[in-house]
């Protein structure tokens, strides 16, 4: 049994990989997260002339909502398949994305794992910021629960001399960066990198006090980093 986890673009199409293309091109079950997305991508490089035909293997879906219960299924049609592909929506599987408990499920099986790596807006936004890359500590979407969240700024404080990478919601960017200025202090270095590889690409650089009081209502995708 093998799953191979593909990395797609965040955005921008060209980021794909030929791997990415090939492997795409041969899979005959592909384990997305939605089928509208997938489909989309592959017209694109239908349009570009990265592929000839339209989508024809089995297509499953697998999200954050369905996963738990539906991994021993997903596990008997990838064992049925000998093989299968796993990609997101946009960047690596994995990532703030589904996948975890299939992959776990395949090791303990002794089945393989194979991964074509593609961008991640974590490790795009780092290199881009012009905060040190040292030592980085990623927590992903923060929980909306107090009480989860605090444990994160604790371990953040806990953790000299690193740079925090977050992925947030932009209706909840103001928020979050009230809180790392009210945990870590107005002169905390900040970066909001906003929509990444895309046409509307934004990176904003600064003191966290400053960054906050020139703060526009922000859309589209965002990574949020400081040092710390
Ligand atoms: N698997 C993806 C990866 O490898 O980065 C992350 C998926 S997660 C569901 C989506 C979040 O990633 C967004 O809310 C945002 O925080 C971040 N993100 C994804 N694409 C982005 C982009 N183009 N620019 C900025 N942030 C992005």
């Amino acid at each position: 049994m093998k799953l191979t986890l593909v990395g797609l673009p965040l955005g921008n199409i060209e980021d794909i990989s030929l791997r990415a293309i090939r492997t795409l091109r041969e899979a005959k079950t592909v384990i997305c997260e939605d089928t509208r997305m997938f489909y989309k991508l592959w017209q694109k490089l239908v349009n570009d002339g990265h592929l000839q035909t339209s989508f024809s293997g089995r297509l499953m879906v697998v999200n954050d909502f369905n996963e738990a219960e539906k991994v021993a299924w997903l596990i008997d049609q990838i064992t049925l398949a000998g093989e299968a592909i796993l990609v997101s929506d946009a960047g690596m599987p994995l990532i703030s994305d589904p996948g975890y408990r299939i992959v776990k499920e395949i090791l303990a099986r002794e089945g393989t794992v194979e991964v074509i790596p593609g961008p991640t807006a974590a490790m795009t936004a780092l290199s881009v910021s012009g905060l040190s890359a040292d030592k980085v500590l990623f927590l992903g979407f923060l929980s909306k629960k107090t009480g989860k969240r605090n444990e994160n700024w604790k371990l953040v404080k806990e953790a000299d001399g690193i740079t925090v990478i977050l992925y947030e919601a932009p209706v909840r960017v103001q928020k979050t960066l009230e809180e790392i200025q009210a945990g870590f202090g107005p002169e905390t270095p900040v970066v909001i990198a906003r929509e990444l590889t895309k046409e509307y690409e934004q990176i904003i650089r600064g003191k966290i006090s400053d960054v906050l009081a020139n703060l526009k209502p922000i859309k589209g995708e965002v990574v949020i980093l400081f040092r710390r």
